[in-house]
């Protein structure tokens, strides 16, 4: 179904000239591409790697977050587009991944009821040097879907800490700990919480810790792409 959908945005195919694959960068004839805006494709070679989730399905999460839901594995194609979304200013691959994101949010009707959406914050000294928080544009997608508020200013970095991306696994979890602190009140509120890849889980998990203090009722996590491997049934 979801593969379905994006064939279908994917597919204005534009003949003559030449263009560039967002994923692995090579130069190929249009015909060759499914294009996007008519200047920008995904390669069939890339697309295939393109590993969508099970619809319907979803992912077990550490600490207080029920559950995690994820468009996509993170490899391959995913990673290169989030990767170049992230670090590049990439903004056609952010446009790419939220229209896979609202295919994927159209089988889970349930999140229209949650109450506001929070993307995982970057702390100013970063969000300054990049410009932009890649989990807030991925969270503008979401409420767009689902129509739920974005919520930027509960939930904040008060720390800045290392990349995780640059650390191994066991020293992910210390790096961010503590490194969050949720203001106000969510008396009872039901929050998506919004990073674009899940990995060790450490990040959100630590995001989930400061909503639940001051009173977060259920925190469900999303992110793009997971490299997470456990599935399990969505039992909502
Ligand atoms: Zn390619």
């Amino acid at each position: 179904m979801i593969v379905m959908g994006i064939s279908k945005i994917l597919s204005s195919i534009i003949f003559g000239g030449s263009a560039v694959c967002i994923s692995c960068g090579r130069k190929l004839r249009r015909e060759r591409f499914s294009m996007i805006d008519g200047s920008v494709g995904i390669c069939s070679e890339c697309f295939k790697t393109l590993k969508f989730t099970k619809r319907g399905s979803s992912f077990a999460a550490d600490g207080p977050i029920t559950y995690l839901l994820s468009p996509l594995e993170y490899n391959g194609a995913a990673e290169n587009i989030l990767r170049a979304f992230k670090f590049r200013s990439d903004f056609k691959n952010g446009d790419i991944i939220n229209t896979i994101i609202k295919e994927f949010l159209e089988g889970y009707p349930q999140l229209h009821a949650f109450d506001r959406i929070i993307p995982v914050p970057l702390s100013e000294e970063r969000l300054n040097e990049r410009g932009y928080n890649q989990s807030e544009l991925i969270a503008i997608g979401i409420s767009e879907a689902l129509s739920v508020p974005v919520d930027t200013d509960t939930l904040i970095r008060i720390r800045n800490t290392v990349r995780q991306s640059s650390l191994p696994a066991m020293e992910r979890a210390e790096n961010v700990k503590g490194a969050f602190l949720a203001q106000g009140k969510l008396s009872g509120e039901r929050i998506i919480l919004v990073d674009d890849i899940y990995t060790t889980g450490s990040t959100m998990k630590n995001c989930a810790k400061a909503l639940i203090e001051i009173d977060a009722a259920e925190i469900v996590g999303f992110s793009a792409a997971t490299k997470i491997r456990k599935e399990s049934p969505l039992l909502i």
